[in-house]
């Protein structure tokens, strides 16, 4: 039986009002607070304290959108595992397709960040996806299994234990367009697969597959029917309350 879990990606966006507004409506929601399901929400990491500080008395958790590989070191501008940590994170996004086009980072460089999250206790959220190019050559199983395998296979059981996978086809990321039930369900089952491969089956079933691209309250309840979609990486959806709660209702 697997926990789903809905984690708000707020990208680039909030200022302290807007921040606090959304935060108590969603500490406020019974529905949030039950044990059935996980809620998370992403700040930028310079709200990262506001938010620590505003869901310590809600199941909320808290989850960060980026960080470095590297405990600590001359790194300007980064921030590392450990200190998140201190604020009450919990999860930590790795691999968004916005992290590897937009500022190139790869396999190895996303390997390290699991790694790191992991001796840091922070769940990693690994985020896999093609590209419509790539999607419409047929290649999206392909890519796919590839951006699994490079970390999966390098982790040990325990640490794939500790890891939740996000499937989101840039396709779909902030464009409207969804992947249908039938498609997500497609490549869930195949992550699945994959991981089970290179880890052990009986892992590979307790392992979360969060489906990502375009989640509104219209469109969630029927992806969340499928078998082997366990939640969703929420992105424009999140930062509406009402939006985002009835998502969370519909897990
Ligand atoms: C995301 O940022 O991970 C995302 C899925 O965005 P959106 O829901 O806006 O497509």
């Amino acid at each position: 039986m697997r926990t789903p879990l809905v984690a708000g990606n707020w990208k680039m966006h909030g200022h302290l009002s807007a921040n606090a507004d959304l935060l108590t409506a969603l500490v406020s929601c019974a529905d949030l607070q039950t044990k059935a399901l996980e809620v998370l929400v992403c700040p930028p990491s310079i709200y990262l304290a506001q938010a620590h500080s505003l869901l310590a008395a809600s199941a909320i958790q808290l989850g960060a959108q980026n960080f470095h590989p590297q405990n600590q070191g001359a790194f300007t501008g980064e921030i590392a595992a450990p200190m998140l940590q201190e604020f009450g994170v919990s999860y930590a996004l790795v691999g968004h397709s916005e992290r590897r086009s937009l500022f190139a980072e790869d396999d190895t460089f996303l390997l390290a960040k699991c790694q790191a999250a992991l001796s840091a206790r922070i769940t990693p959220i690994l985020c896999v996806g093609e590209s419509l190019e790539e999607y419409e050559k047929g290649q999206g199983l392909e890519v796919v299994r590839a951006q699994v395998t490079s970390v999966v296979r390098a982790l040990n059981p325990e640490e794939v234990q500790s890891l939740v996978i996000a499937y989101e086809p840039v396709w779909a990321i902030g464009t409207g367009l969804t992947a249908t039930p039938e498609y997500a369900q497609q490549v869930h089952a195949e992550i699945r697969d994959q991981v089970a491969h290179w880890s052990e089956p009986s892992i590979a079933q307790q392992l979360r597959i969060l489906y990502g691209g375009s989640v509104k309250p219209e469109n969630a309840a029927a992806l969340f029917a499928m078998p082997d979609v366990d939640g969703a990486l929420v992105g424009g959806a999140s930062l509406d309350a009402a939006s985002f709660i009835a998502i969370c209702q519909a897990a």
